[in-house]
């Protein structure tokens, strides 16, 4: 067991760079017959220790698979996080990862799930789809976006149906407008896997001649950014806006992208002149403060804390550059409607920000 766990904290490290994930993204977990052992939910791939592992009953987790789907997703979430709570074995501590019981529907022993850039100008792209399948052949493709426990329940079943007509597992599953799962038996597996996606990848969008780097104009002069902090905060009446971060102007996404996207940048994304009356716009339309302002000369990111300035500021240049890369596949497209509104209201995400924030 403690090989194991050494495995996966050494794993989660190799794949918690700023080249797989940011910030508190992505997760990992191993597993042998009767007990999963995931990353812990708020925690961050890079700081994991082995002894920060939740340990999770199998035979509990077989469970969570079974339940009925009620009509109310807030329902399911409540019920299945009941039950994830529930088994957690005694002596772990923590909350476990919101896709702990995807990661127990692969076989392998090893699951390391990342959201890398070059992955998602796959995933977020109009023929995304097409492409991942012309490409990754041996792999398999969700294109069906969901979030949540739902997010569990549909790729469980996608995986089934692979293994169906492969009579094997995949070894990495794609998601639309999210990242990848990769598992393998052995730590190598995984990490031959990696290599085989992100060098296919690269050779792509090097055709297209496409790299990660922003046309980026100068930084603006901080005062200026300190003035849109005061002019969201007294708009706002917040504390959202304590913080700025502050970079030069470049072609944004909005935060619609990813479900990290819109932890750390909400949906949506202030575009354009911040005046009053364009920010008391903004807020009637929904709901909540910027996180990110994108203007001529800048690109402005808020927090409440100067390490959520920074998120944002971090998660607004990976979606320019998700944003870029897409243009190898048809260009972007974005999540939903109906996703977005239930991953804003999702008290998970919102659990995940506050643990973000400490
Ligand atoms: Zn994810």
């Amino acid at each position: 067991m403690s090989l194991l766990l050494d495995n996966i904290t050494q794993l989660s490290h190799e794949f918690g760079g700023d080249e797989y994930i940011k910030a508190g993204g992505g997760n990992t977990s191993v597993k042998d017959a009767e007990t999963l052992w995931v990353k812990p939910s708020g925690t961050t791939l890079a700081g994991l220790t082995p002894e920060q592992f939740v340990a999770m009953d199998r035979a509990k987790n077989a469970e969570i698979h079974a339940v009925e789907i009620p009509d109310d997703p807030h329902e399911l979430e409540a019920t299945v996080l009941a039950m994830k709570m529930d088994a957690v074995l005694p002596g772990s501590s923590g909350r476990p990862s919101v896709e702990a019981p995807l990661h127990d529907s692969f076989d392998a022993a090893y699951v390391v799930h990342t959201h890398p850039v070059l992955v998602n100008g796959m995933t977020c792209a109009r023929d995304g789809g097409e492409a991942c399948l012309r490409l990754f052949p041996e792999y398999l493709w969700v294109g069906k976006l969901d979030v949540g426990h739902m997010l569990c329940v549909r790729t469980r079943e996608a995986i089934q149906e692979f293994t169906e007509h492969n009579g094997r597992q995949p070894e990495a599953v794609f998601l639309k407008n999210h990242g990848v799962f990769v598992a393998g038996d052995t730590p190598d597996s995984i990490r031959e896997t990696y290599r085989v996606i992100m060098g296919r990848l690269d050779e792509e969008y090097n055709a297209s001649g496409l790299t990660l780097d922003l046309e980026k104009g100068p930084a603006p002069d901080p005062a200026i950014g300190e003035e849109i902090a005061r002019l969201i905060r007294e708009t706002f009446e917040t504390q959202d806006a304590n913080f700025v971060a502050t970079d030069g102007p470049y072609d944004v996404a909005d935060g619609k992208l990813t479900p990290d996207h819109i932890v750390y940048m909400k949906p949506h994304i202030f575009e354009g002149e911040p005046t009053r009356e364009a920010l008391i716009e903004f807020r009637e339309r929904y709901g909540y403060s910027p996180r990110v302002v994108a203007t001529d000369i800048g690109v402005f990111g808020f927090g409440a804390t100067e390490n959520n300035a920074a998120l944002a500021l971090e998660l607004a240049i990976d979606g320019a550059q998700v944003k870029k890369l897409t243009r190898a596949f048809g260009g972007i497209e974005y999540m939903d409607r109906a996703t977005l509104e239930f991953i804003d209201s999702w008290e998970v995400e919102a659990y995940r920000r506050k643990v973000a924030e400490k």
